[in-house]
């Protein structure tokens, strides 16, 4: 299957505000390297420097631009655990997996700052995130998580209700929220060229406009482009929901999802804050989750909506700022100035497959909506497996993975169905 990329990156507001970063050239010729990343997102970047700081050589291969993807272009919501909590993975895999991952839970936040603080990183980083109850099923749903996390050893929850609420979050949607002082957000594509900076000052080489066509198996794999080859010990997929017909092995339990993203006109700091008075990212408890934050320059972000397949809709701005004028009805008379859409990979189980492909070959994708913090730990499980150390890339290589209901052909019918189904239970407050 052929598949053609963009130039460049997604007209949004990170790239307007990217800190600057080389254009690197494409593949031209052949190389031999330790390492061959395929995707320059935040898993790729972030497997290759950390097995870059252990001394590997490290080619990345990228289609577009280091950020192009989901990574530089999503809500730059760090929010914790996973897309499935602890409590369904010890329902369906037993306590000794929910175990091994719920101790990994935490971590990926963890990294990011390390990496922010050792590299100088410069990308807005700041704390708290917020996911908001729209009804009294969603927040009891939210007192469980906090005792769930708790559990987990982690005490950085708040409950809030009326009064302290409306101090974080001005608007009449919701009735109680539950604010993670360790959570935060960033901006995601300076945070990934930042790692993508640090990786060269390191010795890796990152190579753009360089889409893989073909991975061949093999001691040592080649991984193929229009303008050359990379002959590596060992290979890692990073490609996500872009990579589309290199390696079928990984790309057929999993489904691409775009979800589309808007940015105001600057308010103003006091008008700003008065929408969100301490600057906490933050998102709903809905199926079709709404998600917003402020940028440093007093706009408002504000993103959702899910379309399965990934088909971008023509008018995004037409579909995300009725979402918003729901949320905050005080901003009719501000304007759009940016609206993009992105793709995630969604999985049925909405856990994060890793796994490795003829004993050289390592992949992480998957990450359902939530990959700013797994794709981070995900970096860190790559390059311990690949140094012996497997048992906790293990762990979640051992998840069973199903394909969706109805195939290629069906799964994105059904799944819309599925979503209307509990979208319908959301707005019904059931
Ligand atoms: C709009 C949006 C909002 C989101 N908001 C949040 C959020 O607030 N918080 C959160 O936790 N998560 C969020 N997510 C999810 C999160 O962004 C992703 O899970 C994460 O960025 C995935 O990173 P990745 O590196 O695996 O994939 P990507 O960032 O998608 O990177 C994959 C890269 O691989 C490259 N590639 C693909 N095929 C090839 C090929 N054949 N050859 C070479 N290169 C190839 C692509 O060009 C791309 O750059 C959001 C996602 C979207 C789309």
């Amino acid at each position: 299957m052929s598949v053609s990329f963009d130039r460049g990156h997604a007209a949004s507001w990170y790239a307007a505000t990217a800190n600057p970063a080389p254009e690197r050239p494409a593949l031209d010729g052949e190389i031999t390297c330790d390492v061959c990343v395929v995707g320059g997102g935040f898993t790729g970047i972030s497997a290759a420097l950390h097995l870059a700081e252990r001394g590997l050589s490290v080619v990345v291969l990228e289609a577009v631009r280091v950020g192009y993807g989901a990574s530089g272009r999503n809500g730059g919501q760090i929010v914790n655990s996973y897309s499935r909590d602890m409590d369904v993975i010890e329902a369906k895999y037993g306590a000794e997996t929910a175990r091994a991952l719920g101790d990994m839970a935490f971590e990926g936040n963890r990294i990011i700052r390390e990496r922010v603080a050792r590299y100088g990183i410069d990308c807005d980083l700041a704390d708290g995130n917020l996911f908001a109850a729209c009804n009294a099923r969603q927040l009891a749903g939210l007192r469980e998580h906090q005792a769930l996390w708790e559990r987990y050893g982690y005490r950085e929850l708040e409950l809030l209700e009326g009064e302290a609420l409306k101090r974080e979050v001005n608007s009449e949607r919701y009735v109680g929220a539950l604010v993670d002082h360790g959570g935060g957000h960033l901006h995601p594509l300076n945070l990934v060229l930042g790692q993508a900076a640090a990786l060269e000052s390191l010795g890796g080489r990152i190579l753009e406009h360089s889409p893989v066509t073909a991975v061949e198996h093999g001691e040592p794999v080649t991984v193929r482009t229009a303008g050359g080859c990379v002959r590596a010990e060992r290979v890692v997929m990073a490609g996500n929901a872009y990579l589309r017909g290199v390696l079928p092995e990984i790309e057929g339990r999993s489904m691409p999802c775009g979800t589309q993203i808007i940015t105001t006109e600057p308010l103003g700091e006091a008008r700003a804050r008065e929408l969100i008075p301490n600057g906490l990212a933050v998102e709903d408890c809905n199926y079709l989750l709404d998600y917003y934050r402020l940028t440093r320059d007093n706009r408002l972000l504000y993103g959702g909506g899910v379309n399965y397949g990934g088909d971008d809709p023509a008018d995004i701005e037409g579909v995300i700022r009725p979402k918003m004028l729901r949320t905050f009805p005080s901003l009719a008379d501000v304007k759009v100035e940016y609206a993009w859409s992105g793709t995630f990979l969604m999985t049925l189980s909405r856990l994060p497959q890793f796994g490795v492909v003829n004993g050289n070959v390592y992949y992480a994708q998957g990450y359902s909506g939530h990959g700013v913090t797994c794709t981070h730990l995900a970096g860190k499980l790559i390059a311990e497996v690949m140094h012996g150390q497997g048992e906790r890339f293990d762990a979640f290589a051992g998840l069973p993975h199903l394909p969706f209901p109805g195939g290629r052909l069906l799964r994105v019918p059904l799944s819309a169905l599925g979503a209307w189904y509990y979208s319908t239970r959301d707005r019904l407050g059931l």
